[in-house]
Formats: C-alpha cells, structure tokens, sequence
C-alpha cells in the first residue's frame, strides 16, 4: 500500500508538470501570435508602432500607418 501512494504521487506531479509545461508553451505560443498581429512596423523606416497607441503617423519618419 505504501508503494501504491507513493506512486500516486509521483504520476500526480508529473502530470502537474505537464500541465504546467503546457500552460508555459501556450502561453508562449499567445504572446507570439499577439506580437504579430498588433505590432505594426512602419512601412518606410521598419520601425515597430507600439500595439497600445493610436498613432497614424510613424514617431520616426512621419510615414502614415495606414
Ligand atoms: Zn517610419
């Protein structure tokens, strides 16, 4: 009986960790995705538009966003 928990608890941590590893990996995998969709570059400098702002114009070049 006592192997049987102390297994028990080990498939419990390693299932905690998959999940946490997972958790890890999507999380990662959100902030990718969100990165390429609200960071806009500038078309003519390349320079990055900040995703919270609402600037039309480059803070560069003056290049309008769109
Ligand atoms: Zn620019």
């Amino acid at each position: 009986m006592q192997d049987d928990a102390e297994k028990n608890q080990k498939e419990k941590k390693s299932i905690l960790d998959d999940i946490l590893g997972n958790a890890i990996a999507s999380t990662k995998k959100h902030e990718e995705t969100n990165a390429g969709l609200e960071t806009k570059k500038c078309k003519s400098c390349g320079a990055a538009r900040p995703s919270d702002t609402d600037l039309k114009y480059c803070d560069f070049c003056e290049n309008q966003f769109y």
